[in-house]
């Protein structure tokens, strides 16, 4: 098969050249770290602590099976992972809790008895949830929505004829509050999946009530190991297929002759290819690397999705109350995201998630201790003044969980490194470090993302969380898949 580049070891990069490899072409993928993952990076602190650096929450793992299995391997042979059960600890404002039980019956029986909205309710918001899953699955993430052969097929025929039902006329927040118009923790709890994909609830369509489906319908699961586990496994893979990795060596340019690429020159060397996969955050390839050609203005002009404030804490104890995935809400969820999209800032009273590994990967933390990740909602980097919000968010954090737990946390913490939006941006190339690519905060967002291949330049391909379908593991994984049907249909 025809050569291919991939820049960048992200999931998505990784995944293509797995997709690549295993239909016949060579692979080389140039990646500026010292090491693959990007977002999905791990680390460790002293002390013995060791943290996922990025995502946390693991969606719909056949899809990474389904990466071993087109290569003839039995996936267990090289990543395991179990169903999540609870899912996640919410802990109020108001000092109401509640767990998010992976049985929707049991879910749903525990908001009736905690919040007072009647089970039934919740069970016919989730299977409706599940509806508009599988009404728009088909179009809107299997396939590049930028060719013709797509708008024709009676899948798009299909979600186009359920728009109504999904509510693209409607935000997220109006839909949730319609549902559950007496019970505004549901709603704040429902409201809360906007952000997994970086979009504020109050500006999103309805239509994103779909992603409930993924983690109460379809399961979260935990990889044994952690999340860092799907990216080491899969280059694991990749390297029996034949794929070269070359670290520290960032590309430099995108090579043009003729109007068609050629390759990729780095600080190293140069490299000529057939094909070229750019896993780089879409805006700085055009603007770095294809500095003279013509950029997509209004693709790469639209609002950016949030980013995150991280700190990681190696915390000198344990709580038992405390699970894999637990959310201490804000008071006042409107304003938190007025704080994020409109003045550019983080709230003086944030939601605060804490992922800790160690209850599921005891290794991750000393015995006794816990290893938190502990993650703030907030704006893209605009040139805020971070080392002040990072200061403010700390005791915000602090002064919140402390509370939730009827125990001071600060003098708990034994370690702590920080990332915040410039680290993002300047660790994996993402613009402004926006966590998702750009933001679905309107109803042509889907349309609106780059597509999985450049209209002008033949040859050149894009995969990962800033192109079509969007962030996210799941869907930096079909990206992937995308990229390597387009080449396929091409060669
Ligand atoms: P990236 O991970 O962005 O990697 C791009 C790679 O390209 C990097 O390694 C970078 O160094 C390399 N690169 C860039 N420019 C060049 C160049 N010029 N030359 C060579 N190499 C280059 N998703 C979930 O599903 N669940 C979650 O819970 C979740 N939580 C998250 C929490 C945080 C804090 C973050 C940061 C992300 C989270 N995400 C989550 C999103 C998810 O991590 C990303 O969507 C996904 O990992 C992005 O993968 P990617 O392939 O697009 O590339």
């Amino acid at each position: 098969g025809a050569s291919a580049l991939i820049i960048g070891a992200g999931i998505a990069g990784i995944a293509t050249a797995v997709r690549l490899a295993a239909a016949g072409h060579p692979v080389t993928v140039l990646e500026a770290q010292e090491s693959f993952g990007g977002k999905m990076h791990q680390l460790t602190l002293p002390g013995g602590y060791r943290f996922d650096g990025g995502p946390s929450l693991f969606t719909l793992p056949h899809l990474v099976d389904e990466l071993f299995r087109l290569a003839g391997r039995n996936p267990h042979d090289y990543f395991r992972y179990e169903r999540l059960d609870p899912i996640t600890h919410y802990f109020f404002a108001d000092g109401a809790c509640v767990t998010a039980w992976a049985d929707e019956d049991k879910f749903a029986q525990e908001v009736e008895t905690k919040l007072g909205t009647p089970a039934a309710e919740v069970r016919q918001f989730l299977a409706q949830s599940g509806k508009s899953y599988r009404a728009t699955e088909g179009t809107f993430l299997h396939k590049s929505l930028h060719k013709a052969g797509t708008y024709l097929s009676p899948e798009v025929l299909k979600a186009v004829a359920a728009l109504p039902q999904l509510g693209l006329l409607s935000t997220m927040h109006q839909h949730h509050a319609r549902a559950f118009p007496k019970d505004p923790r549901l709603v704040q709890l429902f409201d809360r999946f906007a952000t997994y994909n970086g979009s504020d609830p109050y500006q999103a369509p309805a239509t994103l009530s779909l992603i409930p489906h993924l983690e109460h319908g379809i399961g979260a699961y935990y990889p044994e190991g952690g999340i860092y586990a799907i990216a080491e496994s899969l280059v694991r893979l990749a390297e029996e297929l034949g794929v070269q990795f070359r670290y520290n060596e960032p590309v430099e340019e995108i090579l043009v002759t003729n109007g068609r690429v050629t390759g990729v020159r780095t600080a190293q060397s140069q490299y000529s290819a057939e094909l070229v996969v750019s896993n780089m955050d879409v805006v700085p390839t055009y603007r770095k690397l294809l500095p003279t050609q013509p950029a997509p203005e209004r693709t790469l002009g639209q609002p950016r999705s949030s980013s995150a404030l991280i700190f990681y804490w190696g915390v000198g104890t344990e709580f038992p109350e405390l699970g894999v995935h637990n959310i201490f809400f804000s008071q006042d969820y409107k304003q938190e995201f007025d704080a994020i999209f409109q003045q550019k800032t983080i709230s003086p009273d944030p939601t605060v998630y804490v992922n800790i590994t160690s209850k599921k990967t005891p290794t991750d933390a000393p015995a006794g201790h816990e290893n938190w990740f502990v993650m703030v909602n907030v704006p893209h980097d605009q040139g805020q003044d971070w080392s002040a919000l990072v200061d403010q968010t700390r005791a915000a954090v602090l002064a919140k969980v402390s509370r939730a737990l009827g125990q001071e946390v600060g003098p708990l913490i034994r370690a702590e490194h920080v990332w915040d939006p410039p680290g993002i941006a300047r660790r994996t190339s993402s613009f402004g470090g926006a966590l998702y690519g750009s933001s679905s905060n309107n109803m042509l967002a889907a349309f609106l993302r780059h597509p999985n291949f450049a209209r002008q330049l033949p040859g050149l391909y894009f995969c990962g969380g800033s192109v079509h379908p969007g962030g996210g593991i799941p869907l930096c994984l079909l990206s992937a898949r995308i990229v390597a049907d387009l080449v396929a249909q091409a060669n």
